[in-house]
């Protein structure tokens, strides 16, 4: 799981960032509101944990800037201050919880955990796309009657396209959800699996297609036959 921090004191990022890969997370940090902004509407992460009082743009204007762009990514609002206004302010804005300034790790990461656990309450056994069903169970890809089964990465990459519905996904954001951050693997990967996508809904006979957005990225789309 990736979460993404944005704390301006340096200290206290990277003291973060340690805690959460302590309890194995793939963890960032980020500096200032307006990275914050942009690494969050990225897609390319689970949680945030967000600073109020940042450089660029203040915790808030972060949460409220990425609800009206659609994001549900969970956000945790770290604030210095404890009054009940600020606490309203930051739920107000679209944050999901917060905790004051200072805190202990356990605190963080109990915090962290019930917000992901939250955002999987809606148990969801399969995606589906125009005529495509993926089964998240046995990893089958479906359509009509005929059906095939996905390979672990196959099955990766075609969830996440199915979960952006008909959004663009880029390369990067592929790599990042399904490889992971470090990973050894590069933009031809997700090439390659993506190929291999093509093939089996050609396989099922569906009429979805991976359209390729040059420079951009992907996307499904539904074709007539
Ligand atoms: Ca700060």
């Amino acid at each position: 799981m990736n979460i993404l921090v944005v704390e301006d004191e340096r200290n206290l990022a990277d003291a973060i960032v340690r805690i959460l890969e302590g309890a194995s997370y793939n963890a960032e940090a980020v500096y200032d509101g307006t990275s914050g902004l942009r690494s969050a509407l990225s897609g390319a992460y689970d949680a945030v944990v967000l600073d109020v009082m940042l450089p660029g743009m203040s915790g808030y204007d972060v949460v409220h800037k990425m609800r009206r762009e659609g994001s549900a990514t969970p956000v945790l609002l770290l604030t210095a201050r404890s009054s009940t206004a600020d606490k309203v302010e930051g739920l107000d804005s679209g944050a999901d919880d917060y905790m004051t300034k200072p805190f202990e790790a356990a605190e963080l990461l109990a915090r962290l955990r019930a917000l992901t656990r939250r955002r999987g309450d809606v148990v969801l056994d399969e995606l589906t796309f125009g005529d495509i069903r993926l089964d998240l169970e046995t990893h089958d890809l479906s359509c009509g009657e005929s059906s095939v089964h996905l390979s672990g990465k196959e099955f990766e990459v075609m969830s996440v396209l199915m979960s952006s519905s008909a959004r663009v996904v880029s390369k990067q954001d592929l790599l990042l959800k399904v490889w992971g951050a470090d990973a050894e693997a590069s933009e031809n990967s997700v090439e390659a699996y993506v190929s291999f996508l093509r093939k089996k809904l050609a396989h099922v006979g569906s009429a979805v297609q991976i359209t390729t957005l040059r420079m951009l990225g992907y996307r499904l789309e539904t074709f007539e036959r």
